[in-house]
């Protein structure tokens, strides 16, 4: 009768429903298996002597929101060598007291931005059990991709305060976490991938940082390498404020309050502006040389970011370098020479389009992941987890 529809439901393979009793909290269901004919694990005999019974309490997934617990009534066969063994069982695996399925669970459970406790509490196990199962997952060493990304971001690890993150620029995945992002970790990791693997990389997108490229130059020699362009572009935006900031400290205080109030304004694209808006960036701009000479540099770099013509990019830029060189403004000046001194990785970025732009949204999910989890100080399990979560 019913117990046919129950079974479908259980969707467990060659098990019989005996029973099914209801608590507030909790539904327990009685199963049982059919008996046969097994093989002895000692002498390799067949035996269908039943020696005696055990009752096994197994957790499995949450039942209309009710903790639920199979009851399996275990057989022990008896064989004529004089072994006795358990049945075994698919729905099973050896020595745990979950169900293959409730593990599942507990695995896409853990693949979301929480809490192993929440996880723990979900599943109805207990922290132990959720971190049993997460200790099955782990992830190997991946194969590089065409385009490689490399960032570092804060995961205050037991390794160290950084750590770098490899990312696969094309498929937006996280291929792998490195203890931490120093020279002697990047080459131990680096080498232990086999050459041909390693010239096969095409890309290698990063950040103005000599050791990612002194690396890449060694172990990527097929690779450009391509500065991302959030972190290009951030120094226009800083020197621009710099100036702002330095002409503040000679500003009576209300004017002083007003410029700081409007910083915003200053850096936002002047066309974008509403023409109020515009009207108090144009007396901003009046007030001095500099402000107005930094402003229409920002003003012009942006706009070779923003271009999509490549050969209009690549010649504006080496022009604006050479203006803002002569801008006589400090801030312009220095900004100019880390663009000379970075121009083929800057010029790159133009070309091919590359950035590390979801690698810095990986670095935000990171950032709520140690939120949630109150950090993972053992670095192997926040590797594993970081991977498990993002893809
Ligand atoms: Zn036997």
């Amino acid at each position: 009768m019913h117990s046919n529809f129950i079974k479908q439901l259980l969707n467990l393979k060659g098990v019989k429903v005996t029973k099914i009793s209801h608590g507030n909290s909790f539904v327990k269901i009685y199963i049982k298996t059919d008996p046969h004919e097994h093989t002895c694990p000692k002498c390799g005999s067949k035996t269908s002597r039943v020696h005696d019974y055990r009752e096994q309490l197994i957790k499995d997934l949450p039942f209309q929101f009710k903790h639920t617990y199979l009851v399996l009534k275990k057989r022990r066969y008896a064989c004529s060598c004089g072994k006795r063994f358990y049945e075994s069982y698919d729905f099973l695996p050896r020595y745990h007291r979950i169900t293959n399925r409730l593990a599942y669970f507990i695995c896409q459970e853990l693949a979301k931005l929480t809490s192993m406790t929440s996880v723990a509490n979900t599943a109805n196990v207990s922290i132990s059990t959720v971190m049993r199962v997460f200790n099955c997952i782990n992830y190997g060493t991946p194969s590089l991709p065409k385009v490689l990304c490399i960032d570092e971001f804060k995961g205050n690890a037991e390794t160290g305060k950084y750590q770098c993150i490899l990312v696969d620029g094309e498929k937006n995945k996280v291929l792998d976490i490195i203890p931490d992002r120093s020279q002697n970790q990047l080459v131990s990791y680096f080498k232990k991938i086999p050459r041909k693997e390693r010239h096969s990389v095409k890309f290698f997108v990063c950040d103005m940082w000599q050791p990612y490229v002194d690396l890449a130059r060694i172990f990527f020699p097929n690779a450009k390498i391509v500065i991302d362009k959030y972190h290009f572009i951030r120094q226009v935006t800083w020197a621009i404020e710099n100036v702002r900031k330095r002409l503040q400290k000679t500003m009576p205080t209300n004017l002083r309050k007003y410029y700081k109030r409007s910083r915003k304004l200053i850096l936002t694209r002047y066309h974008k502006l509403k023409d109020e808006n515009k009207d108090a960036v144009d007396l901003m701009l009046l007030y001095n040389d500099d402000l107005r000479v930094a402003h229409k540099l920002k003003e012009w770099f942006y706009e070779i970011c923003q271009s999509d013509k490549y050969s209009y990019q690549r010649t504006e830029l080496v022009k604006w370098i050479e203006n803002a060189e002569n801008s006589g403004i400090p801030e312009f000046e220095k900004c100019a020479a880390t663009y000379r001194r970075w121009l083929k990785e800057i010029k790159n970025a133009f070309k091919y389009g590359y950035t590390n732009g979801p690698t810095e949204g990986f670095n935000n999910k990171i950032k709520v992941l140690k939120r949630v989890s109150f950090g993972i100080k053992n670095f192997q399990r926040f590797r594993n987890r970081i991977i498990h979560c993002m893809n």
